[in-house]
């Protein structure tokens, strides 16, 4: 039996299921509470896809901080395009604060060293970054990726806030392109 989903033109395979996600965020959040729990830091959500994921995330995490969003885009249709636009910008003041980026997935890195760069430039002391998802093979940064919950071979993949052309977020598995 073929556990599918159909968006627009493309058939998605059932590949991480929400319970395997609930078991990577918890060892994930457990990490952080460790190295965060003194820090007061700002917890930066990136809309729109990496919701779902904070929100697992952030309900296991005890100790001070703030939480803030920005939204950039660099994805058409299913190619990462390296062109990042702001579509909402900081509103936070992060001068001399630890900032801790909150993604779905981190694919060629061209979003990630955008928004480090936004966040040194702007005076954050620190800047790392937690992904629900990563694809190794796809990264093209320098910088370290601190907190990965789910490394992934480098093909698409939608659900649990990652969507296709803003399909599939709501689905609680992962899915991968078929
Ligand atoms: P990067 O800048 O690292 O290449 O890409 C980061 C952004 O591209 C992610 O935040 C996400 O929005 C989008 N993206 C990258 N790979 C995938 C994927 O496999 N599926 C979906 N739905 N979005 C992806
Ligand atoms: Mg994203």
């Amino acid at each position: 039996m073929c556990e599918c989903v159909t968006f627009l033109d493309k058939t998605f395979v059932k590949y991480i299921t929400s319970e395997e996600i609930d078991r990577a965020v918890a060892r994930v959040a457990a990490e952080i509470e460790s190295e965060y729990r003194d820090d007061d830091p700002i917890l930066l959500i990136t809309l729109n896809g990496a919701v779902f994921f904070a929100v697992d995330l952030i309900k296991r995490l005890d100790f001070k901080c703030r939480i803030t969003c920005v939204k950039v885009s660099s994805y058409a249709g299913t190619e990462s395009t390296g062109n990042i636009k702001a579509l909402i910008g900081l509103n936070e003041d992060v001068k001399g604060k630890r900032v801790l980026i909150l993604e779905d997935i981190v694919d060629t890195g061209h979003t990630y060293s955008h928004l480090h760069r936004m966040l040194s430039e702007a005076g954050a002391k620190d800047v790392r970054i937690a992904t629900m998802t990563m694809k190794p093979d796809a990264y093209k940064g320098d910088l370290p990726v601190h907190y990965v919950c789910l490394n992934i071979p480098n093909r698409f993949v939608i659900g649990h806030g990652l969507d296709y052309d803003g399909y599939g977020r709501n689905l609680n598995d992962i899915y991968q392109l078929k």
